[in-house]
């Protein structure tokens, strides 16, 4: 499928959304990086991307290459969280109406979020099938478009646009992007983008241990769904792989890591208390791996780490900070 992709996509979609999403910062960590070997480490903030997380970019360009009248039936979306967020506010945006499937036990934050974009909300069970079963109701019911949250070409690509945006904020000069992973879009859409520009950065994607979805997936080639452990990421919180993420995965990311609880607690207490950074669990597993001794950070290198988002229940973050868990 990926074949049919082209990295000039890429470069159109980040045309096409440029009304709708923020040029985000990237911003050298020097405090993080005196805990490492003298590598630089930039940090692209996508938790200061309307509506608090990378997403909207996937989205919105998936809303804006959908004809009209298809927009115009309203859309729907199953979501753990910020997918959803993304969708509720780019339909706030273009005037039409969003229906979105969360679990039940989705963060406070996150439902308050899309309710506050104008969404509909409706809770179905706890995996993904359920939330997929419901979705696939409502669009049979009420003829919805859906925005699915990684399966999709132009979902992926779009966010493919936070590699290039990064890459140019570099001035082309990167060694290696890391990016976390759950479902795989994000990681598939930028190490698409990034290996389309130059080869020769390193691309790698990072997942928690206690979901090691693409680990298994790599090392069994092929897409598979995993047991499911407790992670704090909730971003992150995905069981199956499908078969356009492994491929791009596969073809383009140069190494997956798998990281503990621990650190990637630890990755959110530096980035916030040192780098005053609020970021959410998902979004500081990248760190996590540098603390984990995972990546290169030997002086001269230029890493880049996206900070995926930031939307998270503030007695949780406030727990997190405290180290009261
Ligand atoms: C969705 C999300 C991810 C993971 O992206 P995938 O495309 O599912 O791998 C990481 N961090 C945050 C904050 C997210 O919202």
């Amino acid at each position: 499928m990926e074949d049919k992709l082209q990295v000039s996509d890429v470069f159109q979609a980040k045309k096409r959304i440029k009304d709708y999403v923020k040029v985000t910062p990237l911003v050298r960590a020097e405090n993080l990086e005196k805990l490492f070997d003298g590598a630089e480490i930039w940090l692209k903030l996508e938790n200061m991307q309307y509506t608090g997380a990378f997403k909207l970019r996937g989205v919105s360009n998936k809303m804006l290459t959908t004809q009209k009248e298809e927009l115009q039936k309203g859309v729907t979306a199953a979501s753990s969280g910020n997918h959803a967020q993304a969708v509720s506010y780019m339909a706030q945006q273009l005037g039409v109406k969003a229906t979105i499937v969360m679990p039940e036990n989705a963060p406070k934050a996150k439902i308050k979020g899309a309710k506050g974009y104008g969404a509909e909300v409706v809770f179905a069970g706890f995996t993904g099938q359920d939330r997929d079963e419901k979705c696939a109701e409502l669009i049979k019911e009420h003829g919805y478009c859906l925005v699915h949250s990684h399966m999709d070409p132009a979902v992926i690509i779009g966010h493919g646009t936070v590699a290039i945006e990064a890459l140019e904020q570099m001035d082309g000069d990167m060694d290696e992007l890391i990016v976390p992973c759950g479902a795989g879009s994000l990681a598939s859409g930028a190490s698409f983008a990034i290996k389309g520009v130059n080869p020769d950065i390193k691309v790698t994607a990072v997942e928690p241990k206690e979901v090691p979805l693409f680990t298994e997936a790599l090392k069994a080639n092929k897409a598979l769904t995993v047991k499911m452990g407790q992670t704090i990421a909730d971003g992150l919180r995905i069981s199956k792989a499908e078969e356009i993420n492994f491929e791009m995965i596969r073809d383009n990311v140069d190494k997956v890591v798998a990281v503990d609880e621990k650190s990637i607690e630890e990755a959110l207490k530096l980035v916030g208390l040192k780098e005053k950074i609020l970021a959410e669990p998902s979004a500081c597993v990248g760190i996590a791996a540098l603390l984990e001794n995972k990546i290169d950070t030997s002086k001269g290198r230029r890493i880049c780490i996206v900070i995926t988002g930031g939307n998270v229940d503030a007695s949780l973050y406030a727990q997190l900070i405290n180290n009261v868990k």
